[in-house]
């Protein structure tokens, strides 16, 4: 499915020239920042699912407001750690997460970009961007904010889910796959995650503490919920939500 077709218009670093960025520049009024990871997505998913889908999105939020957001390269590798156990992850430390966005927006901040917005794809990311909006509004002339939009559209998703947890390489991410990045999954081998029954009754008891915890110790397989429930439709209502109370967010944003 190539979403291009539908929707034309964004501007995305990757496919734009030198001369081409500074014929924008003056109708551009915020950079969308994408954050992914590099990690392990259970058995159907690959180590692209967050990148692509936070990359994915964060070109169709722009379309929104064409012409006046410019969409950077995604940042490809993040907070990770909980899932080293895995082979083939690939994590940063939050320290180097931290500097790698500053330093990213001290650049857009050169070509005389003041409104930065973090689209985020990855769970582990998101105390480190809360840093970051903060230390970009302290210390910088400037404006940031950010948001995952599983986060956003969480209500629509949780009405419309079978599974009993969702959170990872699970029904609701494989969903938005299908619609936005097709090609991190392999369809044929979407399965149920390997849950530990402890971790279940840990995670339905709800008591609100965050405790530091390895990805296996949780489940087998990497997965969580019931990824052979994933379909298209799902992907598709939680991503156009998001973008909706996204796009709604940023004209506010972009224009303060
Ligand atoms: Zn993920």
């Amino acid at each position: 499915m190539d979403q291009n077709v539908a929707h034309p218009k964004s501007l995305y670093l990757y496919d734009m020239t030198w001369p081409e960025v500074k014929a924008a520049l003056p109708d551009i009024k915020v950079a969308i920042i994408p954050t992914g990871s590099t990690e392990q997505h259970g058995p159907h998913g690959t180590f692209e699912v967050d990148s692509a889908r936070a990359r994915e999105f964060a070109k169709r939020l722009a379309q929104r407001v064409y012409p006046h957001a410019l969409v950077t390269p995604c940042v490809t590798f993040g907070i990770s750690g909980h899932h080293m156990h895995f082979p083939g992850t690939i994590s940063l430390r939050a320290e180097t997460f931290i500097q790698v966005l500053m330093d990213i927006v001290w650049s857009l901040y050169q070509h005389g970009i003041r409104r930065f917005f973090f689209i985020n794809g990855h769970g582990g990311n998101k105390p480190a961007l809360t840093i970051v909006v903060n230390r970009i509004r302290q210390e910088m002339d400037a404006k940031a904010a950010w948001a995952s939009p599983t986060s956003v559209a969480d209500d629509v998703i949780k009405q419309r889910v079978k599974s009993p947890m969702i959170g990872h390489a699970c029904e609701s991410e494989m969903s938005q796959c299908l619609y936005l990045c097709h090609e991190t999954v392999r369809t044929e081998y979407l399965t149920k995650g390997e849950i530990y029954d402890e971790a279940l009754a840990k995670h339905l008891s709800a008591v609100p503490v965050e405790e530091g915890r390895f990805w296996e110790e949780i489940t087998a397989n990497g997965a969580l919920g019931d990824a052979s429930q994933a379909n298209v439709e799902l992907g598709q209502v939680a991503i156009e939500t998001a973008l909706d109370r996204l796009t709604a967010f940023l004209v506010n944003f972009m224009n303060s």
